[in-house]
């Protein structure tokens, strides 16, 4: 084989049975590509084994070719590194009705955009805005792609070459490049910027809003860091209050988004939507993959005039949601509206899990793996909320040689096991595994720990 005058041809390959099992399993075009591929290789000198007279190492490498291209590369993941939000992980895993309603509408045709009572086109806004109206006491709902998304839409849509004040203790940085000046900025928005890194007053707000007539104000959430120290801002209510003074719209880009209270988990409040509307905004934005725990969507609720405006605006298409994310949003929201989020959205499951079912799933793993120490530890809620709070947990630690040459043995195989080091010790926390995960993850471990050295 490695003498190049004696390669067989590529329709020679084509009549061979492996072919033919190629052929049934990848189809032709691709069998082809990679038997060419394959050739092209042995040709540029592909190290193949000295005693290959057979074409036995040829037809590895079209194999190997075929297997690579037809991988996915969106894979599902056993997450054990107890952040409930990883962003890197895809954010919030979603209730079984949410799948079940993206499996009914997905599989075949929908009421999308059509009316049934009057057999004529219909609106796809009205599926998650009437039990977002209900649930949040909205005069109107809009979903959109992402939170992102959102707030570009509702500044494009009400602030374009007008003032927009903010406060310099809230020009955060999201991550994965939200950046609010840079937004502020792209929407077509004057930016004004007021107060300090670390303190604003409403006297700040004052001024602007005199010196700035028709000046908007945007209210940004801090989501993933703390202002802590010398620092202070102004209540949300006193600035509204203010806003009405002066006639001007507020809009709160509250980020995560939560519907529930999070203190009675030992967590800091996250403030809610239902606060913010209280509060007096006039529109709040906010993601549908954070702590509401649903499919990645921008949620903008508030007065109806100004989502009236928004609806019309051209860039509204561009970043409206698909018919996906509006099946699984609004299963999701239903849990919330049937009182029965904490026992069926799986994100406010993991908050909500006792101390000592978690406990109880650690010593169950250690007593399959007969290996490792049950040790307590924190997880946290993650996804740009909540920063610096932790949950107190239980984790199976485990003392290995080389612990980060473990840790990608872990990574390697489907699914892949994403778990982390403290102390020199791999750890596994139960919080974000799912219990239907736990064989998966054990046979794995098993495996691992008796090849590890
Ligand atoms: C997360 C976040 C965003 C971005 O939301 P996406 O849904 O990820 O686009 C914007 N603003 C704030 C305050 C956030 O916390």
């Amino acid at each position: 084989m490695n003498d190049l005058r004696r390669l067989p041809s590529v329709d020679r390959l084509l009549q061979t049975p492996q072919a033919e099992n190629w052929i049934r399993q990848y189809g032709r075009t691709l069998t082809l590509s990679a038997i060419r591929a394959a050739l092209e290789q042995i040709r540029q000198g592909a190290n193949l084994p000295a005693s290959s007279a057979s074409e036995e190492p040829l037809f590895r490498l079209v194999e190997d070719h075929l297997t690579r291209w037809t991988q996915l590369t969106l894979q599902p993941v056993i997450n054990a590194t107890g952040v409930i939000l990883h962003t890197n992980l895809g954010r919030a895993p979603l209730s079984p009705s949410a799948l079940q309603s993206i499996q009914t509408c997905a599989s075949g045709y929908s009421t999308l955009e059509f009316d049934v009572t009057t057999g004529k086109r219909g609106k796809r806004e009205i599926h998650a805005q009437q039990i977002l109206t209900r649930l949040i006491g909205a005069e109107d709902a809009l979903v959109v792609n992402n939170n992102a998304a959102a707030v570009l839409l509702a500044l494009s849509a009400l602030a374009r070459r007008k003032p927009v004040i903010i406060s310099r203790t809230q020009l955060v940085e999201i991550g994965g490049g939200f950046r609010v000046p840079e937004v502020m900025k792209q929407s077509g928005a004057k930016l004004i910027e007021i107060g300090t890194t670390n303190r604003v007053h409403l006297s700040d707000y004052e001024n602007a809003l005199q010196n700035h007539p028709g000046a908007l104000i945007l209210h940004a959430h801090h989501s993933n860091f703390r202002l802590i120290g010398f620092a202070s801002e102004p209540e949300l209510t006193d600035i509204t209050a203010l806003a009405r003074q002066y006639q001007t719209i507020v809009i709160d880009d509250l980020g995560s988004g939560a519907l529930l209270d999070t203190a009675p988990f030992g967590l800091e409040h996250e403030p809610t939507v239902q606060e913010s509307l209280q509060a007096g905004c006039d529109l709040v934005c906010f993601s549908g993959d954070k702590l509401l725990g649903g499919p990645q969507a921008g949620i903008l609720v508030g007065k109806a005039d100004l989502l009236s405006k928004i609806k019309k605006h051209p860039l509204a298409r561009a970043v409206r949601a698909d018919k996906l994310c509006l099946a699984a949003l609004a299963a999701t929201l239903l849990h919330y509206l049937k009182d029965e989020a904490l026992t069926e959205i799986p994100v406010w499951q993991m908050i909500a899990v006792s101390r000592e079912e978690i406990r109880q799933r650690a010593l169950n793993w250690q007593n399959r793996l007969g290996f490792g120490e049950v040790i307590s530890g924190l997880s946290t809620v993650g996804g740009g909320s909540l920063p610096e709070e932790t949950l107190p947990t239980w984790l199976l630690a485990l003392s290995v040689p080389k612990a980060d040459g473990f840790l990608a043995r872990l990574r390697e195989g489907s699914p892949a096991i994403i778990a982390r080091i403290e102390n020199d010790r791999v750890v596994f926390d139960p919080r974000t595994v799912f219990p239907q995960q736990d064989e998966e993850l054990l046979t794995k471990l098993q495996g691992l720990l008796a090849s590890h050295t």
